[in-house]
């Protein structure tokens, strides 16, 4: 077609638009998010705050004497609106008309985090930051572990009550710990579960057995917590001196861990690009998730992981958005509601409530019994950790699938667990095939390291939150996948062929 035709150029002007009223969509959801936040309530201070959200971490309720300020430790939720946990702790501030500094503890490594992990988070926080300034927050970012750097900022800045975020898994749990050991004993200290829509305490106060025994519990709570946002105001009671500027290119490169896993384009760290996301989702992929959300070669899924892992988007604001779209779209509603709240928030209960998460010592009876049965069974083909990460297997789906999460940082999830199963069929034993499991998944997956992640791994190797299966070598009576499988369910040389060894 010539430049400049009749068609051709209608053909542009057609794309240009659908452009600008996705451009348009996107700020849409941003006005409207924001109209909606002001709806709620003009700030925390005007708004029912639901308690059960916060819990105290240490002793003293009552707020010190002769405070300066007010700490939130953010942690996990990398972002400043839709936060409950930075609304507490403004609230607090509010109530004693102190200023409210918000602070983040960079360690310089962290589990397999790699700098496609670091680089989205930093780059993430600085927005953070730069929110926080105009809102008169003052943003710290203290380098080092929160034990060695935490207390001594709490003594310096005369921080009157401390609130930090939740999360279920060992190393954060261990830090809270030790921050509660060194913080002055006039300090209280409070945790928010502002990454749960129901907190993960007020869910259950036990290890749930499956999605089947969860699922009544959470939505009964919805219409509770499911609520709207308060906004986080520009805070009334600014700190005396302003803060430190922030060397953020000097933090990147001085960082410590592996530069050889690159940071991917696909996704633009950070809320904005988050909520952009979002919309994307909701205008684009949303009618299609219900019913195409298995087959990797359909653009069916919300991609948002990465951004709620790292806390940069709420999954409660993308419920609340998602779900304006139910009389449109209903099962995909109902079948996002699922993932993103049920099995999202059992993933969080078991991590929780069992120390052995991430090992086969986690594993029901059942299935610990079953796994040692067939522990000796002739495996059909052994493969070493570096065969593995290479992808170079003799199945060309799973290279396709360890391409796809080592190229771009997300393995599709239906191929997550055909991947980690042939793991369990393919190395010596159960254990090792979890450890190689959650090694590549952590190292590699931009969402990696999370309680979807550990979860993800045991239940496609341990069998957790499902049930037994028909009896067979290797897998014993934990459920099975195969290629054949995979061929009735989608067009396989078509995946196969997207992902291929870079010359
Ligand atoms: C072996 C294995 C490893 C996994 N590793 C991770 C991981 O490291 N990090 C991670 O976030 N998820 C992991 N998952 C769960 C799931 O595959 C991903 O959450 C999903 O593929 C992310 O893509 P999405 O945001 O486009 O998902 P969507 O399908 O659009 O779902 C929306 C959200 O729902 C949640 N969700 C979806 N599926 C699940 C699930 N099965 N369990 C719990 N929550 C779910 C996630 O928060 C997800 O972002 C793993 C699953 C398996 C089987």
């Amino acid at each position: 077609m010539p430049r400049g035709s009749g068609k051709g150029r209608k053909e542009r002007d057609a794309g240009r638009e659908k452009e600008e009223a996705e451009a348009g969509a996107v700020g849409s959801l941003e006005a409207a998010v924001r109209e909606a936040r002001s709806r709620a309530a003009p700030s925390v201070r005007d708004f029912r705050y639901n308690k059960q959200r916060a819990r105290l971490v240490s002793r003293g309720s009552e707020l010190k004497e002769g405070a300066e300020c007010i700490l939130y430790w953010m942690c996990r939720d990398q972002r400043v609106q839709d936060n409950w946990a930075f609304l507490y702790a403004q609230r607090l501030a509010l109530k004693q008309e102190l200023p409210l500094r918000v602070c983040f503890c960079l360690v310089p490594t962290f589990l397999d985090a790699t700098i496609r992990h670091y680089g989205f988070m930093l780059r993430g926080l600085r927005e953070v930051a730069e929110e926080c300034a105009e809102l008169d927050i003052p943003f710290h970012l203290l380098l080092g572990c929160p034990k060695d750097v935490l207390p001594s900022f709490v003594v310096e800045h005369s921080v009157g009550g401390l609130v930090t975020d939740f999360c279920p898994l060992r190393v954060p749990r261990q830090w809270v710990e030790e921050v509660k050991e060194r913080l002055p004993e006039d300090v209280p200290f409070a945790q928010v579960d502002a990454h749960n829509i129901v907190p993960c305490w007020v869910t259950s106060p036990k290890q749930e057995y499956s999605a089947r025994t969860i699922r009544a519990k959470i939505h009964s709570k919805l219409p509770e917590f499911l609520t709207e946002f308060p906004p986080v105001i520009r805070h009334p009671h600014p700190p005396p001196n302003p803060p430190e500027p922030i060397a953020w290119d000097a933090c990147y490169s001085s960082l410590q861990v592996d530069h050889t896993v690159t940071e991917v384009a696909w996704a633009t760290p950070g809320t904005a690009a988050g909520l952009a996301m979002l919309q994307s989702f909701i205008t684009k992929r949303l009618k299609s998730f219900g019913s195409q959300r298995n087959d990797p070669n359909k653009a069916a899924l919300s991609n948002l992981s990465p951004w709620f892992h790292f806390g940069q988007v709420s999954t409660q604001r993308a419920i609340l958005e998602v779900q304006k779209h139910r009389c449109a779209y209903k099962e995909s509603v109902d079948a996002f509601v699922e993932e993103a709240v049920v099995r999202r928030e059992l993933a969080e209960n078991f991590c929780y409530y069992n120390e052995n998460y991430d090992s086969v010592r986690g594993a029901y009876d059942w299935a610990q019994s079953t796994l040692k049965l067939h522990a000796k069974d002739k495996r059909p083909f052994l493969y070493e950790l570096p065969q593995l990460e290479q992808a170079t297997t003799h199945d060309p789906l799973w290279n396709a699938a360890q391409l796809q999460m080592v190229q771009e940082g997300k393995m599709h999830g239906f191929l997550r667990m055909y991947w980690a199963k042939k793991i369990l069929e393919w190395t010596r034993s159960p254990e090792e095939a979890l450890q190689f499991a959650i090694y590549l998944n952590d190292r590699y997956e931009l969402d990696g390291m999370d309680p979807n992640g550990y979860v993800g791994c045991l239940w496609s190797i341990c069998g957790i939150h499902d049930q037994g299966w028909k009896e067979r070598d290797v897998f014993g009576k934990i459920r099975y996948m195969n290629y054949a499988g995979c061929k009735r369910k989608f067009d396989v040389d078509q995946f196969e062929s997207r992902y291929t060894h870079c010359k």
